[in-house]
């Protein structure tokens, strides 16, 4: 049904059938959307034209008007609708319809004249701005509608929309269409008919606007999906103090708290509420209270000016609150409504599955699970993996808040922590987002042209709009922490500052935000990690529960260790050595060992090395004591540690007693043309066996060591990049023999095992004969990407974006693993290895190990494990358990 009609039209059809009021209306499908884009607009409207003309017949009969009347003229709404929500991106045309004429009509048949000039001036603005183009010519400058309407204003001296009376609105009418004839030449248009396939059309376009775009590109939303369009007869909240209209949620989007709450404003139509230019009103009493609190509101002022809708419309908030009831338990999630009250009417507009913050997205499904609405398993796939990132970032140190300025207070829209400068244009927080600056969009409010800039910003911060504003709504979906309605900040677009209390805060200052409490401070604050607690932890033990993976993580150190095992991480799938040669004195010795001329040279520099890399291991295996630990042996392209400036050769040449031609003869003599698959990984090894034999020696005593002490460690020895069986044997006998003279040394063993990584083509599809010696696989699926496409992991950022924008790969292959190519290399390396060797442990390193869609796939094909960085621990997790829900 969501298909065709897309998640609006197939929402409102079961709103209508459960009994909910809903305006009458019909859905275009989304099939229409794509065959307009095929056939143009021409043949589309032909083919449209009886099935439409019939159901607007339909319309007419249950509203007892008529479209195009001039003396009870029905008007429409047409809205779009795609598949999956995609708030605010695309258009809507309300009050459809009128025309001079038209009313003239409705003036005598309401009676209320106020009502049907606001009508008229909405109407010719949203059209004017969806159908006839007519926008803001650059950033700075503002909607021309608007301009038009603050000109108007300030003429008159008032200052709210609601101020200006039927004059001033019929002045507005004749000035926007004015406007229109001066931008594109022709009059408005008056013909009902014309203006609905004008915005049929619009609205087919929008589907490919900018914003539309950058939206679903944000959220993987596939192109070919297509928009339906919704057509609708209006329902007016515009008709005096006995209407109004409003957005309400279930349940809290932010906390994911179990209250009903939304906002509201009397008198009022479409987006006024989300729009931020009134000051909306709470729903719920308890919500209006909250909120004047946080709004430093006395209850004097609150109760005059901002009563809730229970207060001020019992009998309609209860049957809101009935119908809110009704929704959730038939969706069995929480519910993101619109309504309109007209004339003490109720009306539904709009159902969908609400947007919400990760930490609500949790506390909503445990909640669900315990009022026994759904079961676990749904309660597990109701958590969208990705999103536990939010709960994982750093929160800030309460000792750092505690001796912070707060600067202003606003509604604490999404929750979480932000520091960052501040940036007045989303088109530049992009830029210095990319430059790699930490930057805080700050705007009056926020429209959908500035989704790109909210994403890249590290946290919003809005001047105006309420709880469900445009920036409120959309940073919760992106789980980004975002203060809405800091109403004591004046911005100033032209001079890029904002002043409050008379200090003044320029673009590039730091500010930071808390998003739970909606306190603005001044500078930078002090962050500290979060961890797992409450219902985060009870969701991931039951995940654990409905899946086979297990998860470890990839750490080079005893305090990523720490973190990931606190994530639940069982075991490091991956420690690489290579970094432990280069901190601070360790590399002078690493240098050393590589511009040696003999084996003697060699050994020498080595055995520096051996009790630094022993008591690093020693490190690492304590923090993940009784866990496996895989350790890979030395991978990189040696000329990587030498010395490549002068002054750096001059102090080796000095160190060693040798003369600087003699460095630079060396260094020159490690360069290689392509590094990536030159002399490295087991190649090392190989020609240096005594490399193999240092690092195999500080393992194994580092395990001893900790074994006297009563720690536990399971140390996996890993050798990398693997192309032949050979390869693998030569270099698992060094290791066995250096462990077995350890052994006899000490006089005294531990359990290890021998394995390789799978990240070479060539392995993969020998893996059957690897595996006769290899005791596990690892699969370093980057550089098997790298390797299997022929893509430079390090070049393919020239080409790879334009790959994906002509569609030839839906994803960059280095994020989501390819199941249909380099996935057939890991299945055939799975089979091939579990042939030879049954017991054979199988899991993955590369970066693929914590991402969802590739979680699945490991889980697919069979392994036993995937490994993936300690923040990512929590979201594989879920994806391991997902993914046997799903299969
Ligand atoms: P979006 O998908 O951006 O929310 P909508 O199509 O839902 O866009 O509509 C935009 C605004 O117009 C909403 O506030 C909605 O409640 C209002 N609206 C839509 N249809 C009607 C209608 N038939 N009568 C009154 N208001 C409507
Ligand atoms: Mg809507
Ligand atoms: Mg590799």
């Amino acid at each position: 049904m969501k298909n065709l009609l897309g998640g609006k039209g197939a929402n409102l059809a079961e709103m209508n059938l459960i009994g909910v009021p809903v305006p009458p209306g019909f859905t275009i499908t989304t099939e229409v959307c794509t065959e307009y884009n095929q056939l143009g607009s021409g043949k589309a409207v032909d083919l449209l034209t009886p099935e439409v003309e019939a159901a607007i017949k339909q319309i007419e009969q249950i509203m007892e008007m008529k479209f195009g009347s001039n003396e009870n003229p029905l008007l429409l709404s047409v809205r779009s609708g795609a598949r999956a929500s995609m708030p605010g991106m695309m258009d809507t045309v309300l009050n459809l319809g009128m025309n001079d004429a038209a009313v003239k009509g409705l003036v005598e048949k309401t009676g209320n004249e106020r009502f049907v000039w606001d009508s008229y001036r909405r109407f010719v603005q949203m059209f004017g701005d969806v159908v006839l183009g007519m926008k803001p010519t650059s950033k700075e400058d503002a909607d021309p509608f608007e301009e038009i309407i603050d000109g108007l204003k300030e003429e008159k001296g008032v200052e709210l929309d609601t101020d200006l009376g039927v004059d001033e609105l019929k002045e507005l009418v004749g000035r926007f269409k004015k406007a229109v004839k001066e931008k594109t030449g022709k009059d408005f248009p008056a013909d009902p008919w014309e203006q609905l396939w004008g915005s049929v059309m619009a609205i087919f376009d929008s589907w490919n606007n900018e914003r539309a775009n950058v939206y679903r590109r944000l959220n993987k939303i596939p192109d070919e999906w297509g928009t339906a369009v919704n057509v609708q007869a209006m329902v007016f909240g515009n008709m005096g103090d006995d209407s109004a209209t409003g957005v309400a949620f279930t349940r809290d989007a932010g906390t994911g708290e179990n209250l009903f709450n939304g906002e509201y404003l009397i008198n009022a139509q479409g987006e006024d509420v989300v729009a931020g230019t009134r000051t909306p009103q709470q729903i719920s009493k308890t919500g209006s209270l909250r909120w004047a609190e946080l709004a430093n509101v006395s209850e004097k002022e609150r109760a005059g000016n901002y009563p809730s809708l229970e207060e001020t419309m019992p009998a309609i908030y209860n049957e809101l609150f009935d119908i809110q009831e009704k929704l959730e338990n038939h969706y069995l999630d929480m519910q993101d409504l619109e309504f309109t009250i007209q004339k003490g009417k109720l009306w539904l507009l709009q159902t969908r599955n609400g947007k919400r913050t990760g930490a609500a997205m949790i506390k909503i499904s445990m909640d669900l699970l315990r009022e026994g609405k759904i079961d676990e398993k749904t309660a597990i796939l109701r958590n969208e993996p990705i999103k536990l990132d939010e709960l994982l970032h750093p929160v800030f140190d309460l000792k750092a808040i505690d001796q912070a300025h707060v600067l202003a207070k606003g509604l604490p829209a999404s929750p979480g922590a932000a520091t960052g400068q501040i940036v007045f244009f989303a088109d530049e927080a992009e830029k210095w987002a990319e430059d790699g600056k930490q930057v805080i969009l700050v705007r009056i409010e926020t429209s959908p042209e500035d989704l790109a800039g909210m994403n890249a910003a590290r946290g919003i911060l809005t001047a105006r709009g309420g709880m469900t504003s445009h920036a409120a709504v959309v940073a919760r979906g992106m789980g980004k922490c975002c203060i809405s309605g800091a109403g004591s900040m004046l911005v100033d677009y032209r001079k890029r500052s904002f002043t409050v209390d008379g200090k003044t805060f320029n673009e590039g200052d730091w500010i930071s935000l808390n998003g739970s409490t909606g306190e603005v401070y001044e500078g930078k604050i002090q962050t500290i990690d979060p961890e797992l607690s409450g219902d985060f932890g009870s969701l991931m033990e039951m995940a654990d529960t409905h899946s086979r993976m297990y998860v470890r993580t990839n750490a080079d150190s005893p305090h990523d260790a720490a973190i990931a095992r606190g994530f639940g991480a069982r075991g490091i799938g991956l420690c690489r050595t290579e970094h432990m040669f280069f901190e601070g004195e360790r590399i002078k010795a690493m240098r050393e060992m590589i511009l040696a001329g003999n084996e003697t040279g060699r050994r020498k520099a080595l055995d520096k090395l051996l009790p630094i890399q022993r008591s690093d291991f020693e490190g690492i295996f304590e923090a993940m004591h009784d866990l496996p630990v895989t350790v890979r042996l030395l991978d990189p392209p040696l000329h990587e540690f030498v010395p490549h400036e002068d002054e750096n050769q001059k102090e080796m040449a000095r160190e060693m007693g040798v003369s600087v031609e003699e460095i630079k003869a060396k260094v020159e003599a490690l360069s290689e043309f392509n590094p990536m698959l030159g002399h490295r990984g087991c190649r090392l090894g190989i020609t240096y066996p005594e490399i193999t034999e240092m690092q195999a020696r500080a393992i194994i005593e580092a395990a001893l060591n900790l074994k006297k002490r009563g720690v536990t460690a399971i140390p996996e020895i890993m050798i990398p990049l693997i192309g032949t069986s050979e390869e693998f044997i030569l270099q698992e006998k060094i290791v066995r023999s250096t462990a077995a003279k350890v052994f006899e040394e000490k006089g005294d063993t531990i359990e290890y095992l021998v394995g390789t990584m799978i990240e070479i083509p060539r392995a993969a599809l020998t893996a059957a004969k690897i595996a006769e010696s290899a005791e596990f696989f690892s699969f370093g699926t980057n550089d098997l990407t790298q390797m299997g496409f022929g893509y430079s992991r390090d070049d393919a950022g020239t080409f790879l974006p334009i790959y994906i924008e002509k569609g030839i790969l839906k994803n960059d292959p280095f994020q989501v693993l390819d199941r249909e190519g380099i996935g057939q290399l890991v299945e055939m390396a799975t089979t091939g290895g579990r042939k030879t060797n049954p017991n054979l442990k199988i899991g993955i390193c590369g970066e693929h190990g914590g991402e969802p869609s590739s979680v699945e796939f490991c889980h697919m094909v069979g392994m036993d494990y995937v490994s993936c960085s300690p923040y990512r621990v929590p979201i594989a997790r879920l994806a391991a358990a997902q993914a046997v829900i799903k299969n």
